[in-house]
């Protein structure tokens, strides 16, 4: 089972030992709610794949998250989703699935290190020893492939390229620093420079 909360949409999946992803779901994340109301969606999410015939074939969950995470108590402050502060997500996603009979061993991994682990099992990055990967979207995230393995570091953040920053004065970030890579380099912000330009 693999659970993706992200700025822009929280999205669900039963996924085969080979990668093919069944009984895809996913619910917008809720705008200006408090931390419950992102939750429900995220319960909602949850609900819907426990519809599928293959539910209690599952045996495990992975759960990538919007970051900063930290994977080592099981928390995540996603600088997209204000209403999560040191929110306990791993703990309240199995407390969901017990509640629908899946009492699994879950697994709390940042976004970019997942997708990094993806595409390094399947993807671009494959047979690769070494790898930065990136995805661009609400914001910009990244994980480390070192030595063919996946490195995501003490708490889970390593690899995380967004929130470096590359223009010392540059404008401010939502999370606190100037100039981020995110903040220059986004989808979103890609096209907020669109439209300062002219562009309609
Ligand atoms: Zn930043």
């Amino acid at each position: 089972m693999a659970i993706d909360i992200g700025g822009t949409k929280i999205a669900g999946a039963l996924v085969h030992p080979d990668g093919t992803m069944t009984a895809t779901t996913r619910r917008p994340t809720p705008r200006g709610v408090d931390a419950e109301g992102v939750m429900a969606a995220v319960a909602e999410v949850v609900a819907d794949l426990s519809g599928s015939p293959l539910w209690s074939s599952a045996v495990r969950c992975g759960i990538g998250s919007a970051g900063p995470v930290d994977t080592s108590r099981g928390t995540v402050s996603p600088v997209n989703i204000g209403a999560w502060r040191d929110f306990p997500v791993q703990e309240r996603i199995a407390a969901e699935l017990a509640a629908r009979g899946a009492e699994l061993p879950t697994v709390l991994a940042g976004d970019g290190v997942a997708m990094t682990a993806a595409e390094h099992w399947l993807g671009a990055a494959r047979g690769y020893a070494n790898a930065l990967c990136m995805v661009v979207s609400t914001g910009v995230g990244g994980g480390l492939i070192l030595n063919n393995q996946l490195h995501p570091g003490p708490t889970g953040n390593a690899g995380h390229i967004g929130h470096i920053s590359v223009a010392f004065d540059g404008e401010p970030c939502v999370c606190g620093g100037r100039g981020c890579v995110e903040s220059i380099a986004s989808g979103t912000a890609i096209a907020r420079w669109a439209r300062e330009q002219g562009w309609t």
